[in-house]
């Protein structure tokens, strides 16, 4: 497997727009298909053949994260010697295994952006902008942009202490699993939902009361450039990362009216200490990931409406054994419209039919005689019109 760096993905980008956009003119509308299937499903269809011999890709599946290949990519593609930051965003499938549920799949889809090479805090604000630009676009105004900062490897140690010597005391009072983060990872307590906990969070010390200088200032910096944007954010407290190479700026944006924190429309920060665990040269970088599958619904149910328009403009019918001639018609009207042939072995009122149901706004019809002096009758569907005309004039009538 490889990875498609920028300066490559131009010309990627106009191959796959051109595959796209011919097929569309086509009528052809498109389908994504998981990645992967059920090696069952494989083997069912292709017993004994090479497919399943040799070409079987099989393994058991666990989850992934985009980001840590955006930074291994960032240097083994030496972006790292370009001038920093490095901008980089991607879309793509994500797989995880977990237990499926609403607004929760094995793959799915995210929007990444990340700015790796700088520790300004105004890449924070940034991002930020970036995820609220898009979603402000798609129609998505009612939304809460939760916020925080988790200070970094100079002043959390001293804040867990805290944040220990807190809880210690209430120990016997918590569940099992805070019990044992207690000790191993304490600042998942503030990120715990179990009711029985709850209390004691509201007294539980705030890191951004106890930031270093540096943390300090960043956090304000962040703040400044978001209200600077018109961008709102309620501070939250207990947003967390439970990942040592987090630090500073964590954030959520969620729909404003979503019950909790399982509907999180995207979620990022800033992820100084990645690199250097992952043995690369120490590097700075901040980003968000943002599950598109999400975003998608909701954009149905509450966004800018998106009236798809239909694969095919125009359908072109005729009797069997014209489909030479349905072919030359179609290849005509493709010059200004998407266009199908219907070639199916069916009667022309059932053609009519199917065009009816697809949502064509044009029929072409055409018979032996009438392909003959190369004419068709162009009917229009909303009113019911119909005229003879030439081929070579449909590009004007349809355009
Ligand atoms: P995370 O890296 O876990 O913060 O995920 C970033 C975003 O991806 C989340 O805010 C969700 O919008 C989305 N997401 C994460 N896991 C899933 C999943 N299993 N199915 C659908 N979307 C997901």
């Amino acid at each position: 497997m490889r990875d498609l760096l920028p300066r490559e993905r131009a010309t990627w980008r106009a191959v796959e727009k051109a595959a796209g956009d011919v097929a569309i003119r086509f009528g052809y509308a498109e389908i994504v298909t998981p990645a992967i299937e059920h090696a069952e499903l494989i083997e069912r269809v292709g017993e004994d053949t090479d497919a399943v011999a040799k070409e079987l890709y099989r393994f058991d599946d666990r989850g992934g994260r985009h980001l840590a290949g955006i930074v291994r990519a960032y240097f083994e593609g030496h972006l790292n010697q370009d001038p920093q930051p490095s901008r980089l965003y991607l879309t793509g499938p994500m797989f995880r295994y977990n237990r499926p549920q609403k607004g929760r799949y094995r793959q799915f889809f995210q929007f990444d952006v990340e700015a790796i090479g700088s520790d300004s805090p105004a890449l924070d604000a940034e991002v930020i902008e970036v995820a609220a630009t898009w979603l402000r676009e798609l129609g998505l105004r009612e939304l809460r942009l939760e916020l925080n900062s988790i200070g970094d490897a100079k002043c959390r140690p001293a804040y867990l202490e805290l944040l220990k010597a807190y809880y210690r005391p209430l120990k016997d009072q918590l569940h099992a699993d805070c019990q044992r983060r207690l000790e191993t990872n304490p600042l998942l307590l503030l990120d715990c939902k179990v009711p029985q906990d709850q209390p004691f969070k509201a007294k539980a010390p705030r890191i951004t009361d106890h930031l270093c200088e540096e943390c300090a200032a960043a956090w304000v910096a962040v703040r400044r450039l978001l209200d600077a944007a018109g961008i709102e954010y309620r501070h939250d407290p207990y947003l967390v990362r439970g990942l040592d190479y987090y630090t500073r700026t964590v954030f959520e944006f969620f729909p404003a009216n979503g019950a909790g924190s399982q509907d999180a429309l995207g979620g990022g920060g800033r992820y100084d200490g990645l690199a250097q665990a992952e043995g690369w040269p120490s590097t700075p970088g901040v980003g968000f990931a943002s599950g598109i599958d999400r975003v998608v619904e909701l954009v149905q149910t509450a966004g800018t409406p998106v009236i798809a328009a239909p694969a095919s403009e125009v359908v072109v019918l005729g009797d069997a054994g014209l489909e030479v001639a349905a072919a030359d018609v179609a290849r005509i009207c493709r010059v200004v419209r998407s266009v199908a042939v219907d070639y199916e072995p069916k009667s022309l009122k059932a053609k009519m039919k199917s065009a009816n149901k697809l949502g064509a706004r044009w029929v072409v019809l055409i018979t032996a005689s009438e392909a003959e002096r190369r004419v068709a009758q162009l009917r229009e569907m909303a009113t019911g019109e119909q005229a003879e005309v030439a081929w070579a004039d449909l590009p004007a009538q349809l355009a």
